[in-house]
């Protein structure tokens, strides 16, 4: 590959796993399956090493992803939480090992621990005294968000100590396939979204504002790190797993203490089967030089131990029958085919859908209703058919001429295989798909507003489009038989609450077409005001770096249509008013937080001060429960004290310019 060419794949791989890593750690709500996800992460790598000089210190590869979110207290951890580097085939983990003996310069085995690697949310728990003061989530590493009030509802994690130690304790947070089954058989009869898979319920159970939710969900624990600063307690990772369970926690029982590299491939191949036998997900295992000392010798990189490597098991097959072919039309029009297929067991859950793209894919498939279907997936999210039996033809599923929902005759536009329905003003399923994409997660994120919701709202002919979402009562939401009192004035206040959007988030909720919530950040950001961005031309806007030709006309068809531009007045008479550029552009890390700073620092502390200042926080002499930060530097006295009465988080220096970085990195998206 050149290096224009790797220059522009890097910026894609980038955009992509961001956009990834968001809706998986933020929204718990993934968008592909970990295996390809996993395959994007391994592309950008391998151009990084190709050409170091692409490897910025914003790429993906250099940060442990996620983010705190903003409703959960922050806390910053005591000691850094990395992720684990990863390989998916056996040469790879042989060649970590060399690397890694080469780094020592011994010849001899190494003692290694292998061990499942659990498929949850990997928490942080601090016990002082032998009693759990604080449980956290991995967050970005340094700051996660504090769970403690959920991690006490998990029944099998002690919150005493049979021994009075000051300790960490690190593992996962997992949920059984067969819990994972019942909470989706609930969520499908009360009408809620079923989960994607075991982790995404695990994250979604654990991180709830109410910890009566989370007491409700069957979650369990496996701890497999121990940090402790008294370091004759243990010497090895082995001893630590032991000590673990004698304190009262539950250790994952399948680890396993071996000697060089071979033992540990053949574990690998063994678990990749035998891993169906048991009642939680695994992704893989993860293998652990066993020596603490030498742990600290090799240290880690900004993401990731090089003393510890996880083997990704590939992605898991099975044949099933397709029994139907479901046409579903997305809220731009799009006739989607999905497969419906005969429930078959994949990777620990049942699978009655999955996913074929669009009609080219049936063609090239070559396949029908009725056909034996092989199906993929990585223990997640929505499978893909991959082929058909060779010996077995039924001819090919002829596309649709006329939309599903409002009986129109579909086109195709020239350069793109989607079949659409043009009539975008009055196609039921389009009407819909957009007022529940307005309301969601990625667009507006109006709590309550799904697709239950819309329906009913739309069937009593109570909204026509998203607009008059804002002009509906708390009376009206009453109407719908599944909305309580109490959830029907949250309805109506979660909407009001909505109604000073980002641009971004606006433009993206307005379902443009080819305008995802990363263009509309292009254009949120050249634009000061809605008023500018509809008066925008044709060429101001294909001078935004990232907008081509298509988006751009795009977005210009879409303010001159004449429906658009009433919903356009309707949501500014109903109050709903974008915020500019400006506000988006700021990351939330420093704007609104006050920093009080305590003791001798390398500078001085009006530098900091004017830092603080510059990146849009304040600073306070004194500290109070509304602190935010306390950077403390060499005796720092009683503010520190203070500070860690009230839990305030206390920064050190270090941790200071980490949080700079993480907001240039925020900023710079
Ligand atoms: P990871 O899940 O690959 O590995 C690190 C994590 O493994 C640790 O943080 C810990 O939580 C966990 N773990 C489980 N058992 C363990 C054990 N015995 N010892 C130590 N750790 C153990 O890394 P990550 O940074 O948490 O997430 C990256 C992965 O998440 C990706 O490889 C991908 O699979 C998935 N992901 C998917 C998407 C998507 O859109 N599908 C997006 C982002 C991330």
């Amino acid at each position: 590959m050149d290096f224009t060419k790797a220059q522009k794949r890097t910026e894609e791989l980038k955009k992509l796993i961001r956009e990834n890593n968001e809706a998986y750690y933020v929204f718990d709500n993934p968008k592909i399956t970990d295996y390809e996800y996993d395959e994007l992460f391994r592309e950008l790598k391998r151009i990084e090493e190709e050409f170091p000089i692409l490897k910025t210190e914003d790429s993906p590869t250099q940060k442990v992803g996620g983010s705190a979110i903003k409703e959960f207290k922050e806390i910053k951890h005591k000691y850094r939480l990395y992720s684990l580097d990863n390989s998916n085939n056996y040469d790879d983990l042989r060649k970590w090992y060399a690397r890694v003996k080469k780094e020592y310069q011994i010849e001899k085995d190494l003692e290694l621990v292998v061990e499942l690697k659990i498929d949850g949310l990997s928490c942080a728990l601090s016990y002082e005294g032998g009693n759990l003061i604080l449980g956290a989530t991995r967050g970005n590493g340094i700051i996660g968000e504090n769970i403690t009030e959920n991690i006490k509802e998990i029944k099998n994690i002690p919150q005493k100590l049979n021994k009075p130690l000051n300790i960490e304790v690190r593992g996962e947070v997992y949920m059984s396939i067969s819990s994972f089954n019942k909470l989706n058989e609930d969520n499908i009869e009360n009408g809620i979204r079923e989960f994607a898979n075991p982790r995404n319920a695990a994250a979604g159970s654990l991180r709830q504002l109410d910890s009566k939710i989370t007491a409700k969900r069957d979650l369990k624990f496996f701890a497999y790190t121990l940090i402790s600063e008294d370091k004759s307690l243990f010497s090895t990772h082995n001893e630590a797993m032991q000590m673990l369970k004698e304190l009262g926690f539950d250790v994952n029982p399948n680890y396993k203490l071996v000697k060089g590299i071979e033992p540990v491939v053949e574990l690998c191949g063994r678990w990749e089967t035998e891993r169906f036998n048991l009642d939680y997900a695994t992704d893989g295992m993860v293998i652990k030089i066993n020596d603490i000392a030498k742990q600290n010798e090799l240290g880690f990189t900004s993401r990731a131990p090089k003393w510890a490597t996880a083997f990704k098991f590939p992605p898991e097959e099975v044949w099933t029958k397709l029994e139907n072919i479901e046409l579903s039309v997305g809220k731009t029009g799009a006739v989607t085919p999905v497969a419906v297929l005969t429930p078959v067991q994949l990777a620990g859950t049942i699978v009655k859908r999955a996913s074929l793209h669009n009609f080219d894919e049936i063609e090239r498939l070559k396949i029908n209703i009725g056909n034996e279907v092989l199906i993929k997936k990585a223990a997640e999210i929505i499978p893909k058919v991959i082929k058909k039996r060779d010996y077995e033809d039924l001819g090919i599923y002829d596309a649709p001429c006329k939309c599903p929902s409002c009986k129109a005759p579909l086109i195709k536009q020239e350069g793109e295989v989607a079949l659409y329905c043009p009539n975008t003003l009055e196609c039921p399923a389009q009407i819909k798909g957009k007022i529940e994409y307005w309301a969601s997660k990625e667009a507006m994120d109006i709590d309550g507003i799904g697709e239950a919701v819309v329906e009913k709202l739309f069937e009593q002919g109570l909204i026509k489009d998203f607009a008059d979402l804002y002009n509906l009562k708390i009376d009206d939401f009453m109407q719908l038989d599944l909305v309580k009192e109490k959830s029907a004035e949250n309805l109506y206040n979660a909407l009001q609450a909505s109604k000073t959007p980002t641009m971004t988030k606006f433009l993206t909720a307005l379902s443009i077409k080819l305008i995802g919530k990363e263009t509309a950040d292009l254009i949120a950001n050249e634009f000061p005001t809605l008023e500018a961005i509809k008066n925008a031309s044709f060429e101001e806007l294909i001078k935004i770096d990232g907008i081509g030709d298509k988006a751009a006309q795009s977005i210009l068809d879409y303010f001159n249509d004449e429906n658009n531009k009433k919903i356009l007045e309707k949501l500014e008479k109903y109050g709903v008013n974008p915020q500019g550029s400006a506000v988006e552009k700021v990351s939330d890390i420093f704007i609104g937080k006050t920093f009080v700073i305590t003791g001798t620092l390398s500078k001085p502390r009006n530098f900091f001060e004017e830092k603080i200042k510059s990146l849009g926080g304040k600073t306070s002499s004194s500290v109070s429960k509304k602190t935010s930060y306390v950077i403390a530097g060499e005796n720092p006295g009683s503010k520190f004290d203070k500070a860690s009465s009230l839990g305030v988080i206390i920064l050190n220096e270090e941790d200071f310019y980490s949080l700079i970085q993480e907001h240039k990195i925020a900023e710079s998206r």
